[in-house]
């Protein structure tokens, strides 16, 4: 009996270990996993006591102890839940969770260090750090320069710390098929996005696809799920009717190849919560919007471009340089919307929404794939589609000295006005 369970536990313990396998790339020693292992469960709420850190706002409070702001406002008599916080101050909070507090750092600059690198390793926003150094903002660092640095072992790091398990495999028809534009076409043979732990499924009339789109989902959902090793919800709010067609209020969605996608919260945020720039886990929305443009089937993403910001400073974090970026996100750019793929359109503040490209073996869907590679100058036509990012910055420079193509495409036909729901 005894060797029963031994050998049971030994299972467990191999099947547990495999989940939670650190990354090559030694994520889980990464310090800002440390959430991970430190955050103490409490197993009910208690009462316990936070301490506000310079220029915290009380939704990101809130979003660290899984409360709302309105609670916040009521358990400690503040004025309303716009109420600025004083430094020091403390709060009450009646949370399950209590993460690693705040730890103030006493840096001094070196050679080479600027707000922008400082922002990155810290995992912050450059704005951030100029606000907690006020005599310092707005001008270059100068070596030697003593900066404070609150960094924040609290906030939750749920992409790139451990590896996830393989999802079940999903079996579908090959048969369905985008005809026409995505603000004129159909959907034949459309297929229900089948239930599985890759994704959370919202309105079931609305999220019918074509083959190729359910292809390139399984295959980016699996790359965040597994190799980046996020957990969180990541909910689907609308792809398309069953034969496609008119599906108000959007504009496109027409054809099973737009998928709305609502911006994943933080851990401990309830998933109704509407996102704001305080509640999204803006690395998670990083590795989810990277792990489809790794599929190489992108055609576009919208995003507000308020929020843009965030993502690009999220993109930074995970390493990416600004020069890689300026073809993905918009932001910081003010013009020329149309050559990057994270693109401003109005109602895209709670949700992303992903364009992808028509199939290889989608022939009556519109515009063709090898015509919008092509006029965006982003990947030259090529038979996969898939000949990868490398080297499209040179092809890009040396496509706009020629004079060619990507000045004629307007960004305005992908405005969706109306294409607000979540
Ligand atoms: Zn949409």
């Amino acid at each position: 009996m005894v060797g029963h369970v031994a050998a049971l536990l030994a299972l467990w313990v191999q099947t547990a270990g495999a989940d939670l396998e650190a990354l090559p790339s030694d994520g889980a020693r990464d310090p800002a996993c440390r959430w991970l292992t430190e955050t103490e469960h409490l197993g009910e709420r208690e009462w316990i006591v936070h301490v506000v850190r310079p220029h915290e706002r009380l939704g990101q409070v809130a979003a660290r102890y899984g409360v709302s702001r309105d609670e916040l406002v009521t358990w400690n008599d503040l004025s309303s839940p716009r109420a600025r916080l004083r430094a020091g101050k403390k709060l009450k909070v009646r949370t399950d969770r209590r993460p690693p507090p705040h730890e103030k750092i006493e840096y001094t600059t070196v050679e080479g260090d600027e707000w922008s690198t400082l922002a990155v390793r810290h995992r912050v926003l450059p704005e951030e750090l100029q606000r907690w150094n006020p005599a310092r903002a707005g001008r270059p660092l100068a070596p030697g320069t003593s900066l404070t640095i609150w960094h924040d072992p609290g906030v939750p790091q749920t992409v790139n710390c451990r590896r996830g398990p393989a999802p079940p495999k999903l079996e579908y028809r090959r048969d369905a098929e985008s005809l026409g534009h995505p603000q004129s076409g159909r959907l034949r043979n459309g297929i229900p996005l089948p239930d599985s732990p890759l994704w959370t499924r919202g309105r079931r009339d609305g999220l019918w696809a074509s083959t190729h789109t359910l292809d390139t989902m399984v295959a980016a959902f699996t790359h965040l799920r597994v190799e980046r090793g996020y957990e969180g919800d990541v909910f689907i709010g609308s792809i398309s009717r069953k034969r496609g067609g008119k599906f108000p209020p959007h504009r496109s969605h027409r054809t099973g190849l737009d998928i709305d996608i609502r911006l994943p919260l933080l851990p401990a945020v309830p998933l109704e919560t509407y996102p704001t720039p305080d509640n999204v886990d803006w690395p998670a929305l990083w590795e989810l919007i990277d792990a489809f443009l790794d599929t190489g089937e992108v055609s576009m993403i919208f995003l507000d471009r308020r929020l843009q910001r965030h993502l690009y400073w999220a993109a930074r974090w995970a390493g990416k340089t600004p020069e890689e970026l300026e073809p993905i996100i918009h932001w910081p750019a003010k013009d020329r919307k149309w050559e990057a793929i994270v693109r401003h359109a109005r109602g895209h503040k709670g949700h992303i929404h992903i364009r992808l490209l028509c199939g290889p073996e989608e022939p009556r869907c519109a515009p063709s794939r090898s015509n919008v590679l092509e006029r965006r100058g982003w990947i030259e036509p090529t038979p996969s589609g898939k000949e990868s990012r490398e080297g499209a910055r040179a092809r890009r420079e040396a496509w706009r000295l020629e004079g060619r193509g990507i000045y004629g495409e307007s960004g305005g036909d992908d405005d969706e006005a109306g294409d607000d729901e979540p």
